[in-house]
């Protein structure tokens, strides 16, 4: 079976690869194709492309956003954006200059606190990087305030503790048209992660539907086959393809990239979308 993988960070955003690292870890891994798909930003994108051509794995143009969603940041996959798209490029200045003023809050609490960190510190001098939440939290432990990722967003970095302070996400309908002015086809992304109940659920992938998104990701690192089982029954009965992926980032999360297998044919049918 050929198999891709259709959600990939590297270290244009929070992940810990060059784009050209992840595209030959990809080629190691023995996947036919993958997707770059960094937050808010289509910088590793040429990197990656060229490392595919160079090793014989197919790259799919890609990115991650977060759309509102009564307050609430909800994930979407963009494939086949054309990353030099006018409307994408706004959008994304909008988001990175929202991003730094959240960021400057957080180290601003943090030296409050005594911890030395700067913007500086965690990249956020690269015009090309995406800072967030992880590479705050990769600092903590880097400076011995949590023994790992996870315990530093547990007492620092998560909802309700210290160091959280709030971002606005781009509107819902706008996000969505924007990806799909750039020629993208958005993808609801781990669909399980907001923990919602099945109403809520069934609600959010009808506003989601409603507003051009054309696939779910059923297959993901974090879920059972089960609740993949259940996922797809979703896609299905909204009329959606099935899409699946990692959700890799290197080693800033203890997650392999072509893990679980996703079929090649998925991708096939994600293309005639
Ligand atoms: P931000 O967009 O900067 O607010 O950061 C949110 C990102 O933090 C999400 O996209 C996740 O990838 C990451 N994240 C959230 N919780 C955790 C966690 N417990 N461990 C590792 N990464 C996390
Ligand atoms: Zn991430
Ligand atoms: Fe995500
Ligand atoms: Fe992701």
């Amino acid at each position: 079976m050929r198999r891709i993988d259709l959600h990939v960070h590297t270290n244009a955003s929070d992940g810990t690869m060059t784009p050209a690292e992840a595209v030959v870890h990809a080629r190691l891994r023995g996947l036919s194709a993958v997707a770059i798909t960094d937050h808010d930003t289509p910088a590793g994108i040429p990197e990656a492309v060229d490392a595919g051509a160079a090793c014989g794995v197919e790259v799919i143009p890609g990115i991650e956003v977060s759309v509102d969603y009564h307050g609430q940041g909800i994930h979407i996959l963009g494939y086949f954006i054309d990353p030099s798209a006018p409307s994408l490029r706004h959008l994304l200045n909008w988001v990175v200059n929202e991003r730094r003023r959240r960021n400057e809050e957080i180290c601003a609490a943090m030296r409050a606190d005594g911890i030395d960190i700067t913007l500086r510190d965690l990249g956020g001098d690269d015009p090309a990087s995406v800072v967030g939440r992880p590479h705050f939290a990769a600092a903590l432990v880097e400076r011995g305030y949590a023994s790992d990722i996870n315990d530093a967003f547990r007492r620092f970095m998560n909802r309700n503790q210290i160091y959280y302070r709030k971002r606005s996400y781009i509107p819902l309908r706008q996000g969505l048209r924007v990806i799909r002015d750039a020629g993208g086809k958005p993808v609801m992304a781990h669909p399980l992660q907001y923990r919602f109940d099945e109403p809520e659920l069934l609600s959010l992938v009808g506003t989601l539907t409603d507003g051009g998104v054309v696939g779910m990701e059923c297959l993901y690192s974090q879920y059972e086959p089960e609740q993949s089982a259940y996922l797809t029954s979703l896609a299905e009965r909204f009329g959606l393809c099935v899409t699946g992926g990692s959700d890799f980032h290197g080693t800033r999360k203890p997650i392999e990239m072509g893990v679980p297998d996703v079929p090649y044919e998925l991708l096939e049918a994600l293309k005639a979308r």
